[in-house]
């Protein structure tokens, strides 16, 4: 995308953030329920297709593109992102990465448009970081697989027309035995459980998918062969955690923004709170790690950008960012005294938001393992 198209998207998302989305937060949080009239306001915006390349549909960002386009979106509730987030990464990215061209014009421009909604279903009731140990089963019948197994805290699996599945076609704990399907949600054999209720990021949804019996054509396996799942998982993950990481600095920036604008208007002791240094060293402190995170993020996207391997840098972005929004998020409601434990201060809710993303896409520990594996590999 040219650069004047680029800033062009950039202001009008700052716009739809400002006014559409964060009026719309209270409400959502409230009830759960994220409204129709938003879904379609995203669907014209092409915000489901930003990631999708220009021949699918989709506007093709690069990764910078993408990260920076984060940062704006994270100034609105991160519940609103994840309507399309899945599209935009883990729902669609094993098809880009990984798809024969048939999977491709099947399924990229429906995706990049919002036609249909992509899920990713790795995690099970028993199988959540240890992913190469994945009990859902793809049994080889004729020309089909008939699939059986439980798929856990799938997110927008209530609205998913698609699901990018991992299952085992082999017995042995290996990379090789995990195959990746694209399985239709309409499929005889699926069933969804009940919504989850959660913490926080209210208004997304996640559910159980149960496949019971489920009977996909062999052309549901993605790239037509078996044994890529563990690596193409991996891969799509790689990918969605340095999202994740451009969604912490965006809420971060945004959780600063609050802090100085309570403190600057609350008064105690005849001044403005702001005035005080002790309010000053949080304030001062979470907008340096906030800025050290956006850097690091940019630095990755960059390098990825250029065909470099970035593992550990990903890992290192999602472990510093989701550990950094997690402290400013604490400090923002400390800054805001008792308001900030009251649900009416968007701090409250953002404090409860915020936690999933040292959970979620592989936790910190996870990413700990990561950043010493590369780093011990790099200097042996
Ligand atoms: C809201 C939400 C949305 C989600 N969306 C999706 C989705 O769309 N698709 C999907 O497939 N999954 C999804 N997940 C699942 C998520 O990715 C997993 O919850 C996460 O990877 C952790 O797995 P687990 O919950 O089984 O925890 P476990 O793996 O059981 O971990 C429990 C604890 O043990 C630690 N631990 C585990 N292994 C090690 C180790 N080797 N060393 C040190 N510590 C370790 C963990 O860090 C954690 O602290 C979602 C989860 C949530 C809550």
């Amino acid at each position: 995308m040219d650069s004047e198209s680029f800033e062009l998207l950039l202001s009008t998302v700052r716009r739809f953030v400002d006014e559409r989305l964060r009026p719309l937060e209270a409400e959502v949080d409230r009830t759960d329920k994220m409204p129709d009239r938003i879904i379609d306001e995203m669907r014209e915006l092409g915000l489901f297709g930003l990631t999708i390349s220009e021949e699918y549909g989709g506007l093709g960002l690069t990764m910078e593109e993408e990260c920076r386009f984060v940062f704006e979106m994270g100034r609105a509730s991160p519940a609103f992102r994840s309507v399309f987030g899945t599209n935009l990464g883990i729902g669609s990215q094993a098809i880009v990465f990984a798809g024969t061209d048939d999977q491709k014009r099947k399924y990229l421009p429906k995706l990049a448009a919002g036609e249909i909604i992509g899920s990713f279903a790795l995690t099970e009731p028993d199988v959540g970081s240890d992913a190469i140990a994945v009990q859902t089963k793809a049994a080889k019948d004729g020309d089909e697989y008939v699939i059986n197994g439980v798929k856990r805290y799938i997110t927008n699996a209530p609205r998913a027309h698609l699901f990018t599945l991992m299952a085992r076609t082999a017995p042995e704990r290996k990379a090789d035995s995990v195959s990746c399907f694209l399985v239709d949600a309409d499929m005889p054999g699926i069933k969804l459980g009940k919504p989850d209720k959660k913490m926080g990021q209210h208004g997304t949804s996640t559910c159980d998918v149960i496949f019971d019996g489920c009977r996909v054509p062999a052309d549901a396996l993605l790239g037509g062969v078996e044994g890529n799942g563990f690596r193409t998982a991996m891969k799509v993950l790689d990918k969605g955690r340095l999202h994740i990481s451009a969604l912490c600095v965006g809420v971060a920036g945004r959780l600063i923004e609050e802090m100085v604008s309570f403190s600057t208007n609350r008064r105690q002791f005849g001044q403005k709170v702001s005035d005080f240094q002790l309010i000053q060293a949080m304030i001062a402190d979470s907008q340096t790690e906030m800025l050290a995170a956006r850097a690091l993020v940019l630095d990755t996207a960059c390098k990825r950008d250029e065909g470099e391997s970035v593992v550990c840098e990903v890992a290192a972005a999602k472990l510093f960012a989701s550990e950094m929004v997690g402290r400013v998020a604490d400090r923002a409601v400390q800054v805001h005294g008792g308001a900030g434990y009251i649900s009416e201060y968007a701090v409250e809710r953002l404090y409860r938001d915020v936690r999933l993303f040292r959970i979620y896409e592989g936790t910190s520990q996870i990413q700990q393992l990561i950043i010493a594996r590369e780093t011990i590999k790099a200097h042996s």
